[in-house]
């Protein structure tokens, strides 16, 4: 199962759903509004809605076939079909410690029991959530069992008619042997790993460029950006580029040490991120000129930037960096 939520990660849904679907069952998405769009795309795929569907969504979803993540009696019952259709497919979201959604693990069995007399409802899949399969391994071991025991007793009495699925990346990667059959693989997809002994093993699937827009020399004690964070001490070389922190080049990455590739040299990003501009010493990176490209996120010249470099440097995540990078960006899809 493909996790294309928030616009494929940032990456482009359209570009990612028609690069992907050949070679998934499943997509994913948060909320009806992603499900229209993947429908859209990828006709024949089914597509889980992974959040809880608003009430007034739910007869939209019946509808168009999407399959809802359920959490209670009262929400599953709204979505039964009308008499003479086939019952909506829907799954059972457990609660085995992320605490966002699902039905505690204890009444499993119980509410999955109920919703086998709902007419128009048929549970065709049980899921739940890792909270910390990238931190916390013996804990994530323990919620990985629990799981499998429910889903063997909920099999065992007949009540879901389809897949069990519990990972998302963290898990495919350290718990596949032990976390149901089908995966729910988000960052995984786009070749960044949250568990980084095992980054080599994917390839970044996004490269992210800007372009120099004016090079000028700056001599001594000249400041650069708001608050004039940054004041060179010996002449430097300083390329303006063409991104900021409104295209997703977050403005915590200002004075952390942040670096881009310009030519494949990496330069150091001075001062405080703007919204539109960031300045870059380029006094080491020989040829720039307006134009130039300048790599954000990705592999130019043998040096690269990963998308956990730049995570860590703005004191986030690569999720948030990823689905932060901003409309304005254009995505283009290459082989
Ligand atoms: C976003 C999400 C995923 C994918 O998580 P990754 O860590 O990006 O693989 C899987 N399951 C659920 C319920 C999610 O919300």
């Amino acid at each position: 199962m493909a996790v294309v939520k928030a616009d494929a990660y940032g990456h482009g849904l359209d570009i990612a759903v028609e690069a992907i679907a050949g070679g998934v069952q499943w997509f994913a998405v948060a909320n009806l509004e992603e499900a229209l769009a993947v429908r859209c795309l990828a006709p024949g795929h089914p597509v889980l809605i992974l959040g809880p569907v608003l009430p007034f969504e739910r007869s939209r979803v019946v509808r168009e076939g999407f399959v809802p993540m359920i959490s209670s009696y009262e929400e599953a019952a709204h979505f039964a079909a009308g008499p003479g259709r086939p019952p909506t497919p829907v799954h059972l979201a457990v609660d085995t410690g992320m605490g966002r959604i699902g039905v505690w693990e204890r009444d499993a069995v119980g509410l999955a029991q109920a919703l086998s007399g709902v007419e128009g409802v048929r549970v065709c899949g049980v899921g739940s959530h890792f909270p910390s399969a990238d931190e916390e391994e013996g804990y994530t071991r323990a919620q990985a069992d629990l799981f499998a025991r429910l889903t063997a007793e909920l099999r065992g009495r007949g009540l879901v008619h389809g897949p069990a699925h519990i990972a998302n990346s963290a898990g495919v990667i350290g718990y596949s042997e032990s976390a149901g059959e089908l995966y729910r693989a988000g960052l995984a997809l786009y070749g960044c790993s949250p568990l980084p002994e095992f980054q080599s093993e994917l390839r970044p699937v996004m490269r992210w460029k800007a372009r120099v827009s004016l090079v000028r020399d700056f001599g001594v004690g000249r400041s650069v950006s708001y608050g004039r964070t940054f004041v060179t001490e010996k002449p430097t070389r300083v390329a303006t580029v063409t991104v900021g922190y409104a295209d997703g080049f977050r403005r915590h990455l200002s004075g952390r040490g942040a670096e881009v590739l310009v030519g494949g040299s990496r330069c150091a990003v001075l001062g405080r991120v703007t919204m539109d501009q960031i300045m870059v010493d380029v006094t080491a990176a020989g040829d720039a000129a307006p134009g130039s490209e300048v790599v954000l996120l990705g592999e130019e010249g043998g040096q690269a930037v990963t998308v956990g470099e730049l995570a860590r440097n703005a004191g986030t995540i690569p999720w948030e960096i990823f689905t932060g990078i901003g409309p304005r960006v254009r995505r283009l899809g290459v082989d």
